[in-house]
């Protein structure tokens, strides 16, 4: 088992410089005692056994880099790529170590002065692989506009509908491509429209007509998420129509945009802040803020960190923030609790970890799928840990994705459910798409799809 200390290449002196990582960030690791109460919560740690890849290794890990004291080397720096930024540490630690804090501004500091450190301690940190650079483009330039992506999805979706795509699976085919675009390819859910709908722009509360305003109404902005928006285009649809149902007034305005959160998560400050701002600016005037997308919606709840510096829009920031809500909570606030069809079937349910580890919703989905009739919910072991999706991590980790995939697979099967219910598109597509690849009979759905059918019966 490496410590950190054994991370440094041997011979190796201590780095000139350290990290100049941002001292609140800095001070969140020092806020750790050291207990190992979130070792077992760890996917990684508990993967491998590895004190370096457990949270309090890693975190010590961080504020050596950060102080000069851990050289940079690539086998470090291996640690911290491995690390999915679950947040399942958060939820363990009694001390309230905010782990991701310190994870990210160290990241963002190791991709921005990768080449200053390779000059100054000779650590040849190692240039991304042309497959990861790829990924990353792909997801930042394609995945986050919707348009884009449908247009790319085009042909595919064609082949697909022509029943022409599982064939040229079966050739072997996109066996030629890298690991991670291989991963890519694989996670494309079997079925979907060719050209998903747009959503309009506001949809009334049920029972109300055109132009009435004598009536105070919940007005809750939606947040349909750039891929959510193309591959969970149905799901979107079915979570607007409850909500107009118990009451509502939805609106989804043409002028939000992509919620950052892969742009933050990839240490691209200037641009996360930027759709921040677009969004604050076209959802902030709702009563509630919502998405399906547990990634998107965690992002939004944290919108108040991005402008903890900027005096001018913080006050915004914080308020914007303070009214986001999963969809799962705002539907129970709303008062759904009416399902007139009978769902007669055992699921299971997986917690995303954008959801129960950063936005800490686990009782409003089960308490909604708990009211539906007939529905029995079947405990999952380790429900809360990650599945091995966690943004680009199936693609650019593949060998720990696969791992995790694979042990959250078997748990399913162990409820012996063929369902399984999850609040976010990331981990449904990967748990799916592992199911697919290993010949399992598993459905991934989210709770809404359910929610829906027992209100409207179909
Ligand atoms: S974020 Fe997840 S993978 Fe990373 S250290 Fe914490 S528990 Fe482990
Ligand atoms: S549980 Fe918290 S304080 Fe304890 S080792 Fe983990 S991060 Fe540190």
């Amino acid at each position: 088992m490496n410590t950190p200390a054994e991370t440094q290449q041997p011979g190796s002196q201590p780095a000139p410089l350290g990290l100049p990582i941002d001292p609140r960030a800095y001070a969140r690791g020092l806020s750790c005692v050291h207990c190992g109460l979130c070792l077992p919560a760890c996917p990684t740690y508990t993967s491998n056994g590895n004190e370096a890849d457990s949270p309090r290794g890693r975190i010590q890990l961080m504020l050596g880099l950060a102080d000069g004291t851990v050289a940079p080397t690539a086998p470090a720096v291996k640690h911290i790529d491995l690390c999915l930024d679950c947040r399942a540490c958060e939820t363990a630690c009694p001390s309230g170590v905010v782990y991701h804090e310190l994870l990210e501004e160290t990241r963002a500091q190791l991709r921005q002065h990768s080449s200053r450190i390779n000059q100054a301690t000779g650590a040849q940190l190692p240039r991304r692989s042309l497959s990861d650079r790829a990924i990353e483009w792909l997801f930042l330039n394609m995945l986050t506009h919707p348009f884009r992506l449908k247009v790319s999805l085009l042909a595919p979706r064609l082949l697909q509908k022509l029943g022409i795509y599982p064939l040229l699976r079966k050739t072997g085919l996109f066996n030629i491509l890298p690991p991670g675009l291989r991963k890519m390819e694989q996670m494309l859910p079997p079925r979907g429209p060719l050209w998903p709908r747009r959503m309009p722009e506001r949809v009334a509360a049920a029972g109300s007509k055109p132009g009435e305003s004598d009536k105070p109404k919940v007005v809750v902005a939606f947040l349909p998420g750039c891929v959510g928006s193309v591959m969970f285009a149905r799901v979107n649809q079915m979570a607007v129509q409850l909500l107009a149902d118990c009451g509502a007034d939805v609106v989804i305005p043409r002028n939000q945009g992509c919620c950052g959160a892969m742009h933050h998560h990839a240490g691209l400050h200037a641009e996360s802040v930027k759709m921040a701002r677009q969004n604050i600016i076209a959802l902030e005037q709702a009563d509630f803020i919502t998405s399906t997308i547990a990634g998107c919606g965690a992002m939004l709840r944290e919108y108040d960190v991005l402008f903890r510096d900027d005096a001018s829009y913080a006050d915004r920031a914080r308020h914007f923030a303070a009214k986001v809500r999963d969809i799962s909570e705002v539907l129970l606030q709303l008062g759904l609790n009416d399902f007139p069809h009978p769902v007669h079937e055992t699921i299971t349910y997986h917690d995303a970890c954008h959801l129960v580890h950063a936005q800490k919703v686990a009782a409003a989905p089960r308490a909604l799928l708990a009211m539906v009739k007939g529905l029995k919910l079947a405990p999952l072991a380790e429900s809360e840990m990650c599945c091995g999706a966690a943004g680009t991590y199936n693609l650019t980790q593949p060998v720990m994705a696969t791992d995790l995939a694979e042990r959250k697979v078997r748990h399913i099967e162990a409820t012996a459910c063929r369902t399984c219910a999850t609040g976010n598109v990331g981990c449904a597509m990967h748990i799916q798409s592992h199911a697919l690849q290993t010949g399992r009979e598993l459905s991934v759905v989210h709770p809404i799809e359910i929610l829906h059918r027992a209100r409207f019966g179909s």
